[in-house]
């Protein structure tokens, strides 16, 4: 017998016909003998929804006040997916994030969880309930509500699996597994059976939104076995697990795009000691994340400097920058958002010299211009015009051997070929 947590996003509970099925599966896996544990998101467009909501009453929302709005979508879907249970003949219950103390951190609409309390999980599933846990959401020190972030409740999952020592964690999407690309970008996109937890977790930082970057956080922190499957198939799906020596052998395990983030050149920066740091200060005040960074060579004692930040930060980063150029005598400042990041990343790359190289030369065949460029030990990312990033992704994934065979065309047989030509004539 073994404790499973299952998560369910946005597609699999999108109408109560898909909440059936979602019952049906966690009534299965209890059936085989196993304690169950159930995270589900807001029904899809639910949070999107929430969130034109709050555009409608201002632009400038309270971010307490607007979790308070958002983390309403995953109450609908606990209370329904525990009501699907029961009318199944099963028992359930429903927890919000308060009732099992996620406790988080008080950055509203980015939380950090901090702990769980897995005690009154525990005592649901001694009574035999299926326990349906609302993902996305936690409550601060001070009993405030928050969320973690679009994709949080993967993060919900892996967490609980963490806190109650879960033998897996098995994250349902409307996609088999983790591809080589998004394969609704690329059609030639390959499942992947296993993928180490450091790859994914490039992957997710650099945009597959498959999984929350979180998620596979607390994964490798805690070694949770952690499973992306269909909730619409009987896939196995892929394991997030441990490198092997056999793993090693791939040069490029997958490519990412991100077309979430916008850029900033600040010209004509004094070339002088403490400059970086009084605008980079700034931003961090106002707890904007950077994301890559470039500083040309000076001449004549002036340098540009251009940056990424996620473009939901894009209007108060261009604001505060506005001010700290001016602050240390820069000469003017350039926007850009239409911009995308794609990347490639694999664990061989630490071993193997010219795979940027090859990335670059790809690039160039298409002729897409590259603004960007950032490196780590397993990935090579670089910011392109938004407009390519399909062109990029499908020639990358190409470039490094990536795709899956064609599919073989079956022969036509003699009476389709007629059929075929009398058609034709
Ligand atoms: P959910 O609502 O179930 O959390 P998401 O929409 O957040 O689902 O994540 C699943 C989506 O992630 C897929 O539909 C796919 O478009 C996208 N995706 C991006 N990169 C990948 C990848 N490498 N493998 C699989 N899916 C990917
Ligand atoms: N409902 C939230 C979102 O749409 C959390 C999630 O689905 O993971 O981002
Ligand atoms: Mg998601």
């Amino acid at each position: 017998m073994a404790l499973i947590v299952q998560k369910y996003g946005g597609t699999s509970v999108g109408d109560t016909e898909r909440m059936k099925n979602v019952a049906r599966r966690c009534l299965a896996a209890q059936k085989a003998g196993h304690d169950v544990v159930v995270v589900v998101s807001a029904m899809s467009g639910e949070t999107n929804r929430l969130l034109k909501l709050v555009a409608q009453i201002t632009d400038r929302p309270d971010e307490r006040e607007q979790d308070v709005v958002v983390a309403t979508g995953e109450q609908v879907s606990i209370g329904l997916v525990a009501m699907a249970i029961q009318a199944q003949g099963g028992k359930a219950v429903s927890f919000l994030g308060h009732q099992v103390r996620i406790v988080t951190d008080s950055t509203f609409s980015k939380a950090r969880i901090k702990s769980i309390d897995a005690e009154p999980i525990r005592a649901a599933l001694k009574q035999g309930k299926i326990v349906v846990v609302a993902g996305f959401q936690g409550v601060d020190e001070t009993g405030s509500v928050t969320t973690l972030g679009r994709g949080g409740s993967d993060t919900t999952g892996v967490a609980l699996a963490a806190a109650l020592k879960a033998d897996a964690c098995e994250i349902y999407t409307d996609v088999d597994g983790v591809y080589t690309t998004d394969p609704n970008v690329c059609p030639a996109a390959k499942k992947l059976d296993r993928i180490t937890y450091e790859e994914m977790l490039e992957l997710a930082s650099l945009g597959a939104k498959v999984l929350q970057i979180r998620s596979v956080e607390f994964a490798m922190k805690y070694k949770v076995p952690l499973w992306v499957k269909s909730s619409f198939t009987e896939d196995p799906g892929t394991l997030v697990c441990e490198e092997d020596a056999s793993m090693e052998d791939v040069l490029v395990r997958g490519v990412a795009y991100d077309r979430n983030e916008a850029k900033i050149t600040v010209v004509g920066v004094p070339d002088q000691p403490g400059t970086a740091a009084k605008l980079f200060g700034a931003l961090d005040a106002k707890h904007i994340v950077v994301d890559l960074i470039v500083q040309n060579p000076s001449r004549d004692g002036r340098t540009d400097v251009t940056f990424t930040v996620a473009k939901s930060d894009f209007a108060k980063a261009h604001e505060v920058v506005k001010q700290a150029a001016q602050d240390v005598g820069a000469t003017g400042l350039e926007v850009d958002d239409a911009i995308a990041k794609v990347s490639i990343v694999g664990v061989g790359m630490r071993n193997h010299s010219g795979v940027a190289a090859k990335m670059f030369q790809t690039l160039s065949q298409e002729g897409i211009n590259i603004q960007l460029i950032s490196t780590s030990e397993i990935k090579t990312s670089c910011v392109i015009h938004t407009k390519y990033t399909e062109l990029a992704v499908r020639a990358l994934h190409t470039a490094f051997g990536l795709d899956a065979p064609a599919p073989v065309q079956a022969n036509p047989t003699v009476s389709e070929v007629d059929a075929l030509q009398g058609q034709k004539a």
